[in-house]
C-alpha cells in the first residue's frame, strides 16, 4: 500500500482531492475487509489507490482514521413511498411546491444512510402521473452533494393490480390494460415511456390483469424493471411473467396469493431452477432464474422468521425495502390519510384508523438492516449487500452500491454495537455523497 502522505521533498503542489479513509473495514463483496478506501472528492468517484499513487504520482490530501468503523456503499432503497411528512402520490395544485418537496425529502434522507432511491408512487389517476412524474427522474448529471439522496428514477406501484390482493392501495383506479402498452402509454404519459429520458425505473404489475403480460418485454426493452406485486397470479401465471422479463417481485409475501403446498403461487418461483420449466403441472414454460425480491423486515409486514426464511430461500435476490410512507421520520400519532381516511403511527407501525391492517411502514432502512441482521443469521457484509449490491445489480446500475474503483464514492461510514441481550446493530455515523461529507452525527 502507499506511503498515506506526500513526500515532503517533492516541490508544492496542487491539492488533489484524494481522501483515503484508514482503519475501517469495507463491506464489499460479502465480506468485511481491513483495507484502506481512497476517494476522489474532485471526481466524486472512488478511486484505484495503486494506480492514483504509482502511475498518476498523487497523494492524499487528508487521510482519516476511522477507528476500526465499517464503511458501506450508500444504501439504496429501492420502494419508498415518502417520508418527512412528504408524499411522492400527493400532486399539489402548484407542483413548485412539490419539487420543493422532493428536494427537502432528499436532504433529510441521506442523513439515514439512504443515498439513492426509487420514489414509489402507489396506484394514481393517470393526471396525477402526468404532474408528478417529470420531477421523479433520474438525478443523472446533476452530482450535487448538498442535494442530497438521489433519485435513481420513479417506481410506479400500480395501477395495474389485481384488486383482490389491493393492499391500501385505492382499488376503484386500478386499470387493465386492453390495448397492451398504449393502455400504459395512456396511464403514466408518452414521455414517461420514451428513452432515453424516461422518469420511470420500475413498474409493479399484476401479470393475470388482462393485456399487462404482453407489455412487459417493452417494458424492459426501455431499461425498466418490472417487479410483480399486487397480485392473485398462480405459479404459472408468475412464471409468464418472468419468462416475459419480470426480474423481481414486490414486498414478498405481503398482497399475493398465499404460498400452499399444491399451489405455490409466486413463491413458487423461488424454488425454481434454470432447468425447472417443467416444475410447472400444466407444462407452461418456467422461469429462467429466480427474481429479485423486496423484503419489508420491519417485524410487522413479516414475521421475523418470515424473513429469515426468505433469506434463505434465495440470498442473491434479497432485496430489502423500506416501504416507508411520509410519516418516516415524524413523531407518534394520528395523520391525515390521501382518501379521507386517518393512518396511526406508533414507532415504525402504521395502521389505517377503525382497521387493523397496514397501511405501509414508517421504518427506515437502516432499521430494516438492523432487523434482518438479527433475524436471518446473515453477517454484516451480507445484509449490506441486500440495501447495496443487489438492488444496484437487480437495476442494472454500474457505479452504483459498490466500492470498487471508479464507483461513485456514495459511503456510510457505521459504528457497529451488540447491546446487553446480544442485539446487533449498525449505527449510521457519518455519510457522503459523491466524494464529500455530507453528514455526521457528531456535529448534529
Ligand atoms: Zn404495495
Amino acid at each position: 500500500m502507499p506511503a498515506a502522505t506526500a513526500d515532503l521533498h517533492s516541490p508544492a503542489r496542487t491539492p488533489s482531492g484524494i481522501i483515503k479513509f484508514t482503519n475501517c473495514r469495507l463491506a464489499r463483496n460479502k465480506r468485511l475487509t481491513e483495507e484502506d478506501l481512497w476517494l476522489s472528492s474532485i471526481t466524486g468517484k472512488i478511486l484505484n489507490c495503486q494506480e492514483a499513487f504509482y502511475e498518476h504520482r498523487a497523494s492524499p490530501d487528508r487521510t482519516i482514521d476511522l477507528g476500526g468503523r465499517i464503511v458501506s456503499p450508500g444504501l439504496i432503497d429501492v420502494q419508498l413511498n415518502g417520508g418527512f411528512g412528504f408524499d411522492f402520490s400527493v400532486a399539489p395544485e402548484e407542483i413548485t411546491t412539490y419539487a420543493k418537496g422532493v428536494a427537502r425529502l432528499n436532504r433529510q434522507l441521506i442523513k439515514t444512510g439512504v443515498t439513492a432511491y426509487l420514489p414509489t408512487l402507489t396506484s394514481q389517476r393517470s393526471e396525477v402521473y402526468h404532474k408528478v412524474l417529470p420531477h421523479l427522474g433520474p438525478s443523472g448529471s446533476r452530482r450535487n452533494p448538498s442535494d442530497g439522496a438521489e433519485s435513481l428514477g420513479a417506481h410506479c406501484e400500480g395501477p395495474f393490480l389485481n384488486p383482490v390482493k389491493k393492499g391500501i392501495h385505492d382499488a376503484s383506479i386500478f386499470l387493465d390494460a386492453p390495448s397492451g402498452f398504449s393502455s400504459l402509454s395512456a396511464c403514466y404519459g408518452a414521455p414517461s415511456l420514451l428513452r432515453p429520458t424516461s422518469p420511470i425505473k420500475c413498474i409493479t404489475l399484476a401479470p393475470e390483469i388482462p393485456g399487462v403480460l404482453s407489455c412487459i418485454p417493452a417494458l424492459v426493452d426501455l431499461g425498466i424493471t418490472v417487479s410483480l406485486g399486487h397480485t392473485d397470479a398462480s405459479f404459472e401465471e408468475a412464471s409468464a411473467g418472468i419468462s416475459a422479463g419480470a426480474s423481481m417481485i414486490t414486498h414478498l409475501f405481503n398482497a399475493m396469493r398465499p404460498l400452499h403446498h399444491r399451489d405455490p403461487g409466486i413463491f413458487g418461483l423461488l424454488g425454481t431452477t434454470p432447468n425447472s420449466a417443467t416444475a410447472s403441472t400444466t407444462g407452461g414454460a418456467g422461469p429462467s432464474a429466480k427474481p429479485f425480491f423486496g423484503c419489508i423486515a420491519d417485524g410487522v409486514h413479516l414475521h421475523p422468521t418470515t424473513v429469515a426464511l426468505a433469506w434463505s430461500a434465495h440470498p442473491d435476490g434479497f432485496i430489502l425495502v423500506s416501504d416507508a410512507m411520509a410519516l418516516v421520520g415524524l413523531r407518534d400519532g394520528t395523520y391525515d390519510w390521501t382518501n379521507g381516511a386517518k393512518i396511526r403511527k406508533e414507532g415504525y407501525v402504521l395502521t389505517l384508523e377503525g382497521e387493523e391492517k397496514i397501511a405501509g411502514s414508517a421504518v427506515t432502512l437502516v432499521e430494516c438492516v438492523n432487523n434482518c441482521l438479527n433475524w436471518s443469521g446473515a453477517s454484516v457484509a451480507e445484509v449490506l449487500g441486500a440495501v447495496t449490491a443487489t438492488p444496484a445489480r437487480m437495476l442494472g446500475l454500474e457505479g452504483k452500491g459498490c466500492l470498487e474503483p471508479g464507483a461513485d464514492a456514495d459511503l456510510v461510514v457505521l459504528e457497529e454495537r451488540v447491546n446487553d441481550g446480544g442485539w446487533k446493530t449498525l449505527e449510521v455515523d457519518q455519510v457522503w455523497k459523491f466524494g464529500v461529507k455530507v453528514f455526521d452525527k457528531e456535529q448534529e
